[in-house]
């Protein structure tokens, strides 16, 4: 790490862009030509950091973008993002001026959205739509096919209104089965034979069907988890047909190191209890930057050797056992990789009995992001052009 940065706790979040960018290459090399490549960078990017992110992926050929609420697209056009963007929720029908004058594209879900945007819409605008169906995943979108046609037209009649894109999303993409895939595929396929017109863009896979099945690529893929270097799910973890990287590490300094006698306690409630003289380290991260109390025992790396935290997790500070005594200013990895050992993200979500994708999303805003070009911190302002 360069001192250049911002912060005064050593504790912070790696982010390699040159994985999203490969990632994100080496999908679009097995996409055909007609296949867009929508990023999503929802949820601050799965935690990576929503600009940065955006960034690296429109470089490395994704043409829109993809996030889950107004606020977020809001948030990247104030970052100077002016690509496409798609809002995959819901948004409130009234707030559409200010979606069509930042030029963000909406999704519709039902037909009373149309009909209550509608009536707020200024005249003399344009509200780019995208509009959703539910296949099968019981969240948002419309089910019937009456209900679809007649949105279809409403959108049509209003000249205020574009209408780009349909969509639908997967339940089950990434499971070994695929017979739910099957039925929702061709639910979709039936609800856009229902269209009078066909609009530019029909999209329904995420990172596990676009790798999976041609069938679904319509004429865009919505690529998250893939384009972060994480797997979909274990299942596909052998499947997937190149080598991806995980562009996300966690790591901190150790602040303290103390030799403790056989009977020594460490942390709230006492819960561990030295068995012979040990070495404690103590890093500064802790419940409140996401790195939960359940996350207890397991290991981080130091020295490239593996070490356990010890006792209770506090909100600020973590205990770890050092294998023997280290300096103070010893970098401790509690995801990524040191010498030949690595933690994944997968071993920490296997540890939290969750998925992988949950991971990133936890580890909070309190914990900086620093990134990474061509092995790198470069300036997280111009997160292009590498520092000299
Ligand atoms: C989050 C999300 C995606 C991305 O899914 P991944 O599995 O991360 O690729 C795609 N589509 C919709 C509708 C989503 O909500």
């Amino acid at each position: 790490m360069d001192e250049q940065f911002f912060f005064y706790r050593d504790t912070w979040v790696e982010v390699d862009l040159d994985c999203i960018t490969e990632n994100v290459k080496a999908v679009k090399q097995r996409l055909p030509d007609r296949v867009a490549i929508i990023a999503v960078v929802k949820a601050n990017a799965y935690g990576h950091g929503d600009f940065q992110v955006a960034q690296a992926a429109l470089e490395a050929g994704a043409t829109m973008l993809a996030v889950a609420f107004l606020d977020e697209a809001l948030s990247l056009r104030g970052k100077g993002i002016t690509a496409p963007i798609l809002v995959l929720g819901a948004s409130r029908p009234e707030d559409v001026n200010i979606a069509a004058e930042e030029n963000i594209t909406l999704t519709v879900f039902e037909q009373s959205w149309v009909t209550r945007a509608q009536r707020v819409l200024n005249p003399d605008t344009q509200l780019s739509l995208h509009v959703k169906v539910d296949t099968g995943m019981g969240r948002i979108g419309i089910r019937d096919e009456q209900e679809l046609r007649m949105v279809e037209q409403e959108i049509l009649k209003d000249s205020r209104l574009q209408f780009d894109g349909i969509f639908t999303h997967f339940a089950t993409a990434d499971e070994q089965n695929d017979s739910y895939y099957k039925i929702q595929l061709e639910r979709f396929n039936f609800m856009v034979s229902n269209l009078q017109s066909r609009p530019p863009c029909i999209h329904s896979s995420n990172s596990a069907a676009a790798l999976r099945y041609a069938e679904a690529q319509f004429n865009a893929v919505r690529l998250g988890i893939v384009m972060y270097g994480l797997s979909p799910s274990k299942d596909m973890k052998q499947e997937i047909p190149f080598p991806f990287r995980q562009a996300f590490s966690l790591h901190s300094k150790v602040t303290q190191v103390k030799r403790i006698n056989k009977g020594d306690k460490v942390s709230y409630g006492c819960t561990y209890e030295a068995q012979e003289k040990e070495w404690i380290g103590t890093i500064p991260i802790g419940y409140a930057d996401g790195w939960i109390r359940r996350l207890q025992g397991q290991e981080v790396l130091v020295d490239g050797m593996r070490s356990p935290i010890v006792g209770r997790i506090c909100m600020d500070q973590s205990m770890i056992k050092l294998p023997y005594q280290v300096s103070v200013g010893t970098t401790v990895t509690l995801i990524g990789s040191q010498q030949t050992q690595s933690i994944t993200m997968d071993e920490i979500a296997e540890k939290l009995e969750t998925i992988n994708y949950e991971i990133p999303c936890l580890i909070s805003s309190r914990v900086p992001r620093v990134y990474k070009r061509k092995g790198r911190m470069i300036d997280l302002k111009n997160p292009l052009i590498p520092k000299k």
